[in-house]
C-alpha cells in the first residue's frame, strides 16, 4: 500500500500542493483529475523522485519511500514530455534503464535482450526494435515509451498524461491495451489525464484535484453521482 500523509509543496509563497493525503491499494489504478495548475504533476513528480516535498511523508508497504533517491524507487515514468532517445533504436530505448544499473543489479546481456524482445513482443512491437523514434507513429513511440518504463520491473507505475499528444482513436485503443496490461501485471499506478472519459473507463478510483488539495476521491461513477461539492460538479461536467 502507498500511504501519501499530508504532502505540502510551495513555490515561494504560492502552494502547489496543500495537506495531500492519499492510500492507494497494491494493483489499483488511480486517475487523477484536475483544472490546469491543480497540482497533478507536482504530486506525480515528488513521487517520482524528481522533487521533493516541503513536508508531508509518503509510505510504500511502511517504507520512507522519500528516502530514496529517483533511480531507487521501483517507479516506472511516462510523462508527456519525457521522450525517447532519438538516437537510439526502440531496443536500446527500452534496455537503457536496464544497462544503467549499478552492477550488482544489473542483468547479464542475454538476460537483458531476452528480457526485452519478451517486452517487446508483449507491446506489440517485435517488428520495430530496430527502428528509431521517428520512424514509429506517435501511438507505437507511448508504447516504446511504457515498455521502456516497464522494463526495470517497477512497483508502480507514474503517468502523466501518457496519451496526451495523441488522437482520440488511437488514444481510444491505447487506454484498453494499457487498462490489460496494468491489471495482468497488478501495476500500482497513478495516472494524471485531462480526459474526463478516460478516468471513467480505466480508474478504478478518480481523485479530482483542486488548487493543491483533494477535492473529492472516489470510484469513479460516485464522482459523477454524488459530486462532494459544488466545484467537483462543475469540473465533472455532468451537471445542469
Ligand atoms: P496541468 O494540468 O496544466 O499539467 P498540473 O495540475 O499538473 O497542471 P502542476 O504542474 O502540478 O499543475 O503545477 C501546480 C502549480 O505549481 C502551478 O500553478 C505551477 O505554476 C506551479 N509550479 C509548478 N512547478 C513550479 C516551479 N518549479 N516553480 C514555480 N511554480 C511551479
Ligand atoms: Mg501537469
Amino acid at each position: 500500500t502507498l500511504e501519501i500523509r499530508q504532502l505540502t509543496r510551495r513555490f515561494g509563497a504560492f502552494v502547489a500542493l496543500d495537506r495531500v493525503s492519499l492510500d492507494v491499494a497494491p494493483g489499483e489504478l488511480v486517475a487523477l483529475l484536475g483544472p490546469s495548475g491543480s497540482g497533478k504533476s507536482t504530486l506525480l513528480r515528488i513521487l517520482a523522485g524528481l522533487d521533493a516535498p516541503d513536508q508531508g511523508s509518503v509510505l510504500r508497504d511502511g517504507e520512507d519511500l522519500l528516502a530514496h533517491d529517483a533511480s531507487r524507487r521501483g517507479v516506472g515514468l511516462v510523462f508527456q514530455h519525457y521522450a525517447l532517445f532519438a538516437h537510439m533504436t526502440v531496443f536500446e530505448n527500452v534496455a537503457f534503464g536496464l544497462r544503467v544499473r549499478r552492477r550488482a543489479l544489473r542483468p547479464g546481456r542475454q538476460a537483458i535482450r531476452q528480457r526485452v524482445l519478451a517486452l517487446l513482443e508483449r507491446m506489440q512491437l517485435a517488428e520495430y526494435a530496430a527502428r528509431y523514434p521517428s520512424q514509429l507513429s506517435g501511438g507505437q513511440r507511448q508504447r516504446v515509451a511504457l515498455a521502456r518504463a516497464l522494463a526495470v520491473e517497477p512497483a508502480m507505475l507514474l503517468l502523466d498524461e501518457p496519451f496526451g499528444a495523441l488522437d482520440q482513436q488511437v488514444r481510444v485503443s491505447l487506454r484498453g491495451w494499457l487498462r490489460d496490461l496494468q491489471r495482468s501485471l497488478g501495476l500500482t499506478t497513478l495516472m494524471v489525464t485531462h480526459d474526463q472519459e478516460e478516468a471513467l473507463q480505466m480508474a478504478d478510483r478518480v481523485v479530482v484535484m483542486h488548487e493543491g488539495r483533494v477535492a473529492q476521491v472516489g470510484r469513479p461513477d460516485a464522482i459523477y453521482d454524488v459530486p462532494a461539492s459544488p466545484f467537483v460538479h462543475g469540473f465533472v461536467g455532468r451537471g445542469t
